[in-house]
């Protein structure tokens, strides 16, 4: 039997060359990348793709980075990228690559932090924590718009909110620096006030961030009373 299917070689985990297409500024330190893939195959929202850079002496560095576009954008993927000041991979992307570029990618991956339609949903972003949640909330919007869904998202300043044109009535957001002027919404960590003026009702939640704020965020959750059973978490990195 020929085992080799159009399917199989599409599997996850193959590396290929994808081609970037546009590049776009989300705030000062923020880039979502365009990718075209060869072998690109629908993700959930909520998974991601693993990065690798190849340096001329062989020398290596590979990084997660989760899929902000819908699975509905065929052909191609948007990763969202946090430029780290003393980082390898995230200053690369900011700094190097352009339009027209090739980058090596695998996946989609992960099968626990995908949203597969449950409801109501609660989304609890921070920074760049919100990339996953975005493809969450872009795939809701195109396939069931009347389905509930809320994003809680936490950034520090005005300047730092990703995806700011995109944020609708489903958003809360709160400043942790320094609000905007004039602003008469939510400033300081997230809290549970917060949460359960978002979420009246416990339902799934996807909280997404620094190992910090996943750790602040969920227990929350738990304290306004969902089951830690339905509260899906990913972290982003080492510091809080
Ligand atoms: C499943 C998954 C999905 C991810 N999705 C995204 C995404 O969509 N967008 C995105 O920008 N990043 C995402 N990340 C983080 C990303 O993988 C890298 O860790 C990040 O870009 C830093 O890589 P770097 O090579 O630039 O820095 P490194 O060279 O790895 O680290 C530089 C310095 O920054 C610290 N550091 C590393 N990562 C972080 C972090 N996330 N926050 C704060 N400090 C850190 C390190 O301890 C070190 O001191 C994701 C991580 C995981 C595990």
């Amino acid at each position: 039997m020929d085992r080799l299917t159009p399917v199989e070689q599409r599997a996850p985990g193959h590396w290929q060359v994808g081609t970037v297409g546009a590049v776009k500024p989300e705030t000062p330190r923020v880039k979502s990348f365009s990718i075209e893939l060869p072998m690109w195959m629908p993700h959930l929202p909520g998974q991601h793709y693993d990065v690798r850079l190849t340096a001329p002496d062989g020398y290596r560095a590979q990084r997660s980075y989760s899929v902000a576009s819908s699975p509905l954008d065929e052909g191609r993927i948007e990763l969202t990228i946090d430029r780290l000041e003393d980082g390898e991979v995230s200053p690369y992307f900011h700094d190097v690559v352009v339009e027209g570029d090739q980058v090596e990618v695998r996946g989609p991956f992960t099968s626990y932090f995908v949203w597969r339609g449950e409801a109501p949903v609660l989304l609890v972003g921070g920074g760049s924590g919100v990339v996953p949640l975005m493809a969450m909330l872009r795939h809701r919007r195109r396939t069931m718009p009347e389905l509930p869904m809320r994003l809680v998202y936490s950034v520090r300043t005005a300047e730092d909110v990703i995806y700011h044109g995109e944020l609708g009535d489903e958003t809360v957001l709160t400043f942790t620096r320094e609000p905007p002027p004039g602003w008469s919404g939510h400033t300081g960590r997230i809290n549970a006030a917060l949460v359960s003026e978002a979420a009246p009702e416990p339902g799934t939640a996807f909280v997404c961030g620094s190992n910090g704020f996943v750790e602040t965020a969920s227990a929350l959750l738990l304290e306004v009373g969902f089951d830690p059973a339905r509260v899906r978490t990913e972290r982003f990195g080492p510091t809080g």
